[in-house]
């Protein structure tokens, strides 16, 4: 079974000092390293936080448990003895009056690992992340790992340890990990907590806990968060609109909107990019900073992903048929840069069209470029042999990531909002985009500032020698109907600065 649980001791007691004690969870963790064994993070775990009454009535229980654990390593048992556990526990809460923490880990991208190095490695990850979770749990802990990539810890604590706890969990967690042969593996984890019986009943702190864990991932992972009511809101909200979302293709509630970019010296339009727009019924145009997650969480990814392909393409086939010169761009999901037949689709949909490929742009997030798998390698080789014209997203939005410029195979940058809307004020902001933008010139790179949105921002801009510019101060997105019209300049006048495009000029079919 791939069940594993792990026994030991209870944590209770006086409010926590993170500055006292984050040296201590070190160098607890360093005695750990060093072969002082799991008792050492438990013992330094009790001694912080030592509760009289509940650990004088645990104490000789504990001590049995701690003897019996070591020598099985990570003490493996099944869901049902976990289930077991959470039982008692609420039986003692119940009895004493005091509470029980649920947390629910996820390691993030765990299947990047799986996908880079191969499920051997994979599993040695796995397994030193539950002996890191056991060695730092106190004794009185009971310890699951679900299958995959998720483990659950019950400890007897109240809210407060519980989230110290949770952060001791993934300091521990950050550590690289050795999976030998020289390979140092980074890991981060999510961790969501519930507690009995503030948050609510037996039967729902586990989903609580999972729950928290999720609206940790859906802000980008590498955190800890406590359980809210408004979760279980947000969850009843999101299951109505992903089941409105699987009907939303075949009945044709999708548009894609297009949002000009422009030379930064002519101001001519050289391409529109695809931004996808949800009609849904009774709610109005849903944003897809809202419904892209859930696409992504539950599997509608791929054929919504498509959809944009084929539509993009014949919307740019209408476009070249009339004459409009311009690239047309698309963005591309982490599922869809994981599908092995994402180029041969984009191929057949561009030669159905009668497109050049080189005149189509795909648009793919930096922290997905980098993320360096084999499956997301072999997509970026597919699409530069098929002659697209591939760019980074939201370049700069992470950490700095000038180093990696050379490695991303791209031919435009999309320096990111964030950095643009600091411009004006910061100075750091400024010297990192003047930065960015003279490596991107040397490596033969085109930068593209998005979100441009005051005359002060262009101008910088194109004083530092930016190339293309996009945002609300030229466009924003619109159907394809009013991109069409504006650009052949029979549109409404409605920027001073947007002068008569490149749409003119013909192209001739393949
Ligand atoms: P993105 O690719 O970075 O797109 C830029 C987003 O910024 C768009 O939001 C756009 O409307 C908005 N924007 C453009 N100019 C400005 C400006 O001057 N100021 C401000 N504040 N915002 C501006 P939108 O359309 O809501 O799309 C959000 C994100 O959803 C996109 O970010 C993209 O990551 C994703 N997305 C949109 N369409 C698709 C799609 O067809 N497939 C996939 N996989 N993702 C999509
Ligand atoms: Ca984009
Ligand atoms: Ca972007």
């Amino acid at each position: 079974s791939d069940m594993w649980v792990m026994t030991a001791s209870v944590a209770v007691s006086e409010a926590p000092q993170m500055l006292v004690w984050l040296p201590l969870v070190l160098g607890a963790l360093l005695l750990i390293a060093c072969g002082a064994g799991a008792t050492v993070g438990a013992l330094w775990w009790r001694q912080r936080r030592r509760s009289e009454a509940l650990t004088r009535s645990l104490d000789a229980a504990t001590q049995v448990l701690d003897s019996s654990r070591r020598a099985s390593v990570a003490g493996l048992v099944t869901r049902p003895e976990f289930d077991l556990a959470l039982d008692e526990a609420v039986l003692r809460c119940d009895a004493r009056r005091h509470t029980a923490s649920v947390l629910f880990l996820d390691i993030d991208g765990f299947g990047a690992v799986n996908d880079t190095h191969g499920h051997g490695i994979g599993d040695r990850v796995l397994r030193e992340i539950v002996e890191r979770v056991h060695a730092t749990t106190p004794t009185k802990t009971s310890a699951a790992r679900l299958g995959g990539d998720e483990v659950l810890v019950l400890v007897e604590c109240g809210l407060e340890d519980a989230k110290l706890l949770a952060a001791a969990l993934q300091a521990v967690l950050a550590d690289p990990i050795d999976a030998g042969a020289g390979l140092r593996i980074h890991v981060t984890v999510s961790i969501g907590v519930a507690v009995y019986p503030q948050h609510g009943a037996r039967a729902r702190i586990e989903s609580y806990a999972k729950m928290a864990m999720r609206a940790v991932k859906d802000a980008g992972g590498n955190a800890w968060s406590v359980f809210d009511p408004q979760m279980a809101i947000d969850q009843r909200e999101h299951a109505m609109i992903v089941a409105d979302l699987r009907h939303a293709i075949a009945r044709k509630q999708f548009e894609l909107f297009y949002q000009p970019k422009v030379d930064s010296h002519s101001l001519q339009i050289t391409a529109a990019e695809a931004l996808l727009r949800w009609h849904r019924p009774q709610h109005g145009v849903v944003s897809p900073a809202v419904f892209i997650p859930l696409a992504e969480r539950y599997g509608l990814i791929g054929d919504l992903g498509n959809w944009v392909i084929e539509e993009a393409c014949r919307q740019a086939g209408v476009w070249r048929k009339a004459g409009l010169r311009m690239r047309v761009a698309i963005n591309l999901s982490a599922f869809q840069m994981r599908q092995d037949d994402l180029v041969q689709r984009l191929e057949k949909a561009l030669k159905t069209n009668k497109l050049q490929p080189e005149r189509f742009t795909v648009e793919i997030t930096e922290s997905l470029a980098l993320e360096n798998t084999q499956a997301t390698q072999r997509t970026f080789e597919g699409l530069r042999r098929a002659g697209l014209h591939v760019a980074i997203d939201d370049f700069g939005a992470g950490q700095t990531s000038i180093a990696y410029l050379r490695q991303l195979p791209a031919s435009e940058l999309k320096m990111d909002m964030s950095l643009v809307r600091d411009l004006a004020h910061s100075a750091d902001a400024r010297a990192i985009a003047e930065a960015v933008i003279k490596l991107a010139h040397a490596l033969d790179r085109r930068v593209v500032a998005e979100g441009v949105e005051t005359p002060d921002q262009r101008d910088l801009l194109v004083e530092m020698g930016c190339d293309e510019l996009q945002g609300f101060l030229f466009a924003k997105p619109m159907s394809a109907t009013a991109i069409g019209l504006w650009a052949m300049d029979e549109g409404p006048d409605n920027h001073p600065d947007f002068r008569p495009s490149l749409f003119q000029e013909t192209q001739a079919a393949l």
